[in-house]
């Protein structure tokens, strides 16, 4: 696609950082002196122009947003072999980007208002949202008990971790865990994929909203049974990155809703 396509607004690269293995934070700033309001859990699509002119464009969905500054921030994961992130990771700081939107909602419109507790569950780099969602929400005043779970392969993978003792030490109504599915002997957080380690640590669905972002084979073992359990459909909301389609199957929901309903 021509970069000429009105839909695709030039940005500037102003950080472009590894922060773990494979996990890059990127800060972009609108350079076409228009508006850049965004808000994590905004999806934008993001368009990398290369040297034959081709432009490869993928779905981010924002971190952080800076609307003063017309800045917004992702985290990405860099695909070993995939088309676009690896040749994205490489990209320096003054280099233009494109990018259009916004779609979806942030995560702080999703979160129901009459909910007691929030929980945020993510695979992987869809920790960046949900970190920017508690960072806002908790500067603007939420005083709601939340509590971030996020599952990573192994320790090198981790990200965001200094920015969630921050927020764990400044905000008593703030929690993060890790949970690692291959820790390392000495590792001491939690052991196994999120759906391993966290569903005895919810305290019951009650007065519960849970927001679940990354792998579809996560999302969609989750989020349908959750409402198996009972919790309602706007008290579930979601983000997939990848695996779209997964469809982890009756029994499998069936036995993951009764672990959620501590019967199991
Ligand atoms: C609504 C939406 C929001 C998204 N937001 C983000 C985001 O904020 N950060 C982000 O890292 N990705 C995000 N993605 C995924 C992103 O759009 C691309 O699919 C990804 O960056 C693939 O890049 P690639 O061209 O290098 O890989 P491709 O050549 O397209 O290879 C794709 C393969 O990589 C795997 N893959 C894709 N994304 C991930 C991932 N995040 N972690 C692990 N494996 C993955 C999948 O198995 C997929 O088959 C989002 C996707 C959607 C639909």
């Amino acid at each position: 696609m021509a970069v000429a396509n009105p839909d695709w607004r030039p940005a500037r690269v102003v950080e472009n950082r590894a922060i773990a293995r494979a996990s890059v934070w990127l800060t972009l700033e609108a350079a076409d002196g228009r508006p850049a309001a965004f808000e994590p859990g905004h999806v934008l699509g993001v368009g990398l122009k290369r040297d034959d002119g081709e432009m490869l464009r993928h779905a981010y969905t924002v971190s952080a947003g800076d609307p003063a500054a017309r800045r917004f921030s992702h985290l990405y994961r860099v695909i070993p072999h995939g088309r676009m992130t690896p040749l994205l990771e490489t990209v320096a700081p003054g280099a233009t980007l494109y990018f259009h939107g916004p779609g979806h909602n942030p995560i702080q419109r999703e979160v129901r208002p009459e909910a007691e507790r929030i929980v945020g569950i993510a695979t992987g780099t869809g920790l960046g949202p949900l970190y920017g969602y508690a960072a806002k929400t908790l500067r603007e005043g939420e005083t709601r008990p939340l509590t971030l779970y996020a599952g990573f392969r192994e320790a090198a993978d981790l990200c965001l971790e200094p920015e969630l003792r921050a927020l764990a030490e400044a905000y008593p109504n703030f929690a993060y865990r890790f949970s690692l599915s291959r820790p390392h002997a000495s590792w001491t957080g939690l052991r196994g994929r999120v759906d391993q380690s966290v569903p005895p640590l919810l305290g019951g669905l009650s007065g519960l909203h849970v927001h679940l972002v990354g792998n579809g084979e996560m999302v969609h073992l989750w989020r349908p049974a959750l409402r198996k359990a009972g919790m309602e459909k706007e008290r579930v909301t979601i983000e997939t990155y990848f695996n779209h389609h997964a469809e982890p199957g009756a029994d499998a929901i069936e036995a993951f809703a009764e672990r959620l309903m501590g019967r199991s």
